[in-house]
């Protein structure tokens, strides 16, 4: 895409997001030059034409604030479960998200991911520490309602988006979260637990490979859906939990893909073509992820988006004072770029990785600098209409389609 913003465009096209278009007050070019004046005006001679004021360019800041802002994926949670006293209404100095520094970067909606680290909780340790987080994020909502909800639905975040509020959404990282997946009845009792209590999509698997799925982190990273994890899958759909293909090993994605009758998601990652990691999805992947109708809302962590960021972050990760290797947001857009060529723009999304990586590109230190990317998007010459989409509406096209697919629960 050209690298010029295209300001005419995106004042008319912003103009007719809104309820009423404002009329145009451009002065015609012809108007403009005659207004011009060639000589030195006499004192007594009136100016032939009066000069409309010309209006402002409008600014990718008031784009950014006027759009539906969502990001798919923030590991906020882990916070809060190692600090009692944690409050995520006040500013923080550490992590990258809070209520306040959301406001400040105009995001409308955070996907919470309930992730429990499967070392430190094994096999059925970890469904207590799931239902935890559960609480942990429900506890926001409750103590904050001023500023944020619980939202369920796509019309509860457009409608915490109109209200100035930030809609906090419930994602499942890995279903090893529900504990021991031995037996069909209890995985699928707490599917539908965690589907009553505001989950809205759920990972097949994180690093670890699971007896749903394989895993692209692990040694599973050859094996598919199992028949329980098609019987998830299955269930998940008609519940209209969005099925999450971050984390899972090439041979489940496309199990997934074939067994899953609605859109998919996949919260957090980015493109194998830019960069080599397991965890980003090849071209294959994602021109089938847009054949499905689902989105890929790219991961924001360095070692995601550049090999050699990865190398030399290998080097310096565990000396201590040594200086973390920087990234331009230039190669974030770089993966945006790439998804939407091979994808198409109906199938790109943000899915930050807040809290739960320990590096973000330059100039994205934290949610509140979320406006940089909808810039560096206008300066790589995006329109203002393809602009929404990746900000937020193809994440509501997602859930929206998995609400209207589901099947009505008794
Ligand atoms: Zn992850």
């Amino acid at each position: 895409m050209s690298a010029t913003p295209r300001w005419g465009l995106l004042l008319v096209l912003l103009a007719g997001c809104r309820a009423a278009p404002p009329p145009a007050t451009r002065a015609p070019k012809a108007t403009v030059r005659a207004s011009t004046p060639t000589s030195k005006p006499t004192s007594a001679a009136p100016p032939a034409v009066v000069r409309k004021p010309r209006p402002q360019p409008l600014k990718p800041l008031e784009l950014h604030h006027r759009a539906v802002v969502i990001d798919t994926h923030c590991d906020a949670p882990i916070r809060m479960l190692r600090n009692p006293a944690f409050d995520y209404g006040a500013r923080q100095k550490k992590g990258h998200t809070d209520l306040e520094r959301m406001k400040e970067g105009g995001l409308d909606a955070e996907f919470l991911v309930v992730f429990v680290y499967p070392k430190a909780f094994p096999g059925e340790k970890a469904w207590p520490r799931t239902r935890l987080i559960f609480d942990a994020i429900h506890r926001v909502a409750a103590r904050h309602p001023q500023r944020s909800l619980l939202a369920r639905t796509a019309a509860d975040v457009r409608a915490a988006a109109a209200a100035g509020k930030i809609a906090l959404l419930i994602g499942v990282e890995g279903a090893h979260a529900m504990g021991r997946l031995g037996s069909e009845r209890r995985t699928l009792q707490r599917m539908r637990w965690m589907h009553r209590r505001g989950a809205r999509y759920m990972g097949l698997t994180w690093m670890n490979s699971n007896a749903l799925a394989g895993s692209s982190g692990d040694a599973g990273r050859t094996r598919g859906l199992s028949p329980l994890g098609r019987r998830v899958v299955r269930l998940m759909n008609d519940l209209g939990v969005m099925v999450d293909v971050s984390h899972v090993s090439d041979p489940t994605f496309r199990d997934v893909l074939k067994v899953s009758r609605l859109p998919v998601l996949a919260s957090h990652s980015s493109a194998r073509a830019v960069a080599g990691h397991f965890r980003n999805l090849t071209d294959d992947m994602l021109r089938a992820l847009a054949k499905n109708g689902g989105a890929v809302c790219v991961n924001y962590f360095p070692g995601f988006l550049s090999d050699d960021w990865m190398r030399k972050w290998k080097k310096v990760r565990k000396k201590k004072g040594a200086k973390k290797p920087e990234l331009p947001l230039k190669v974030l857009i770089d993966h945006i770029d790439h998804m939407v060529k091979v994808a198409g723009v109906d199938h790109v999304c943000l899915g930050s990785d807040y809290d739960g990586v320990p590096v973000l590109p330059v100039g994205l230190d934290d949610v509140s600098k979320l406006p940089a990317v909808t810039a560096a998007l206008v300066r790589r010459g995006y329109k203002p209409g393809d602009i929404r989409k990746i900000l937020g509406l193809n994440v509501l096209r997602v859930m929206e389609a998995n609400e209207k697919g589901a099947v009505k629960q008794r």
